[in-house]
């Protein structure tokens, strides 16, 4: 068996460390979740396809997990100091919450679509107003903090005299000082790198809550802060976001932890980087953006023909997460061949069967499987591991070909090479086969089709047409049922 050590590379020691949870057996991880004022875009789409990777590995692994991931839906704000639910509320004549529900609706379709598994707890911002109310007012009891007409900031030089602040971004103070650039409607900060933890709302502000110091609303960072603390601990084991969220915002959230309780939030941080376009950063601004949509449907100029959302979750897969990775046609169209390639191998090794109890390759195919497992292990490696995976291919076709003979594979080892690929490939990394996915759609169209038939030579009292269509699909193990609702189908196994 394979050394199963899990290492990280760890943001906030900027080291690999081998992963220890705090309680044997269970691990709690919070990942930043979307702000959701717009649809999600595809680089959003790569940080949560990473995280479910994560998840779905410590799973496997055998641990117990708790995987939060918040909703923003309330204090992130633009640069001029707008709030983004209020701007797309204004945008689209809804109510912030509307807002908040329609994208939250279609970030939860885009994600099925990417076949991720659902986080153990999904906690919205405005639903957890109190948790953060307290917090502030700790912030202020420890002296870290200061009230300024309605709003409370967070003293970063109060703090930096007793805590290293600028860990985890490793930026200085000294350096923050100089940046003047000020956030407007924040021109009572003592400092320039000081941050709002409360805001105190103006007449035009929709979202506001009654708190000791104003009617307003909560800075954007404190909400991961106390919703965290809330569902895993004041002290937990992983926390995840993209890079660009490495500052402010959680450097700013592991000062208000520790302002308030005294205790580092999260003891391993997890970064994902970015996802570029034809080598640049996607950016709206730029028209260097393309949808989920417009890439499975192909409709855009920047990719020659659609691809399916597991090929581009594959294409997804061949990076490492902590890398940039560039969307470019070619590297789609690589994904594709290689995605079919390893599907298609997978249906050859289901249908081998072991001739003997073990045979001459037995050990060099372990050995195979163990370095897949290594791979992951190695900080969530997946171009690796798919590398070592891919390995495995030739030997698999070359059974079917009969180039090697069967006699060589052991049956406990055939089994396990098939229960190798079939978690890595659909648990861990989370495919689907598009192949199978496919016919069954078909499936289903024409089978719309035969029942439509059906009920039409029924309505014109065609019994026998209607009994012949029920009779041979029953000898093709199709059962159909008449009910009120009208015609349902199954397949008989
Ligand atoms: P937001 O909805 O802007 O709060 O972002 C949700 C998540 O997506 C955050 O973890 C961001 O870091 C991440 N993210 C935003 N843009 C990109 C990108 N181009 N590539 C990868 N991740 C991104
Ligand atoms: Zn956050």
């Amino acid at each position: 068996m394979s050394d199963n050590t899990l290492f990280i590379v760890n943001s906030l020691t900027r080291t690999k460390e081998a992963f220890t949870p705090s309680t044997p057996g269970y691990v709690g991880m919070y990942v930043c979740g979307p702000t959701v004022y717009s649809d999600v875009h595809l680089g959003n789409c790569r940080t949560f396809v990473s995280f479910d990777l994560i998840y779905r590995y410590l799973l496997y692994l055998g641990y117990k997990v708790r995987y939060v991931r918040n909703i923003t839906d309330v204090g992130h704000l633009l640069d001029d100091g707008e709030d983004r639910m209020s701007k797309g509320a204004k945008a689209e004549q809804l109510e912030p919450m509307e807002v908040a529900q329609k994208y939250s609706n279609g970030f939860h379709a885009m994600m099925d679509i990417f076949n991720t598994l659902r986080p153990s707890i999904e906690p919205r911002a405005t639903g957890h107003i109190i948790e953060q109310i307290e917090m502030v007012q700790q912030i202020l009891d420890n002296g870290y903090g200061y009230e300024a007409n309605g709003s409370v900031y967070f003293d970063t030089l109060a703090y930096a005299k007793d805590h290293p602040y600028g860990e985890l971004s490793g930026r200085i103070i000294e350096d923050l000082l100089a940046e003047s650039r000020d956030l407007k409607k924040q021109t009572d900060k003592k400092h320039p790198s000081d941050f709002a933890i409360w805001m105190k709302a103006d007449e035009s502000h929709i979202m506001k809550w009654e708190s000791p110091w104003s009617l307003g609303f909560p800075g954007w960072h404190l909400e991961c802060s106390a919703m965290s603390t809330k569902y895993l601990g004041e002290n937990f084991d992983i926390h995840g976001g993209g890079n660009d969220l490495k500052f402010p915002h959680h450097e700013n959230e592991i000062a208000q932890n520790k302002a308030s309780c005294g205790c580092t939030p999260a003891r391993y941080w997890v970064h994902t980087n970015m996802l570029l376009m034809n080598g640049k950063k996607m950016s709206k601004s730029d028209g260097n953006t393309i949808t989920p949509d417009q890439l499975f449907t192909g409709e855009s100029e920047h990719v020659s023909k659609g691809y399916s959302p597991m090929v581009v979750k594959f294409f997804m897969l061949q990076c490492h997460y902590n890398s940039t990775l560039d969307l470019t046609d070619g590297g789609l169209q690589a994904a594709e061949k290689g995605y079919q390639r390893i599907m298609e191998a997978y249906k050859t090794l289901t249908g081998l069967e072991a001739t003997s109890e073990s045979g001459s390759d037995d050990a060099k195919l372990n050995a195979m499987l163990d370095a897949v497992i290594t791979e992951m292990s190695d900080d969530f490696n997946t171009p690796k591991a798919l590398g070592k995976l891919f390995e495995i291919v030739p030997e698999i076709n070359k059974y079917q070909d009969g180039i090697l003979d069967l006699r060589n594979v052991g049956s406990e080892t055939l089994t396990r090479v098939k229960s190798v690929m079939h978690d890595f490939l659909f648990e861990i990394f989370g495919l689907r086969n598009d192949a199978e996915s496919g016919s069954m759609d078909k499936m289903d169209g024409l089978m719309s089709l035969v029942v439509d038939l059906r009920a039409q030579a029924r309505e014109q009292k065609d019994w026998p047409t209607s009994d012949l269509i029920r009779d041979q699909l029953a000898d093709l193990n199709i059962v159909i049922k008449d009910g009120k609702d009208g015609t349902t189908w199954t397949i008989k196994n």
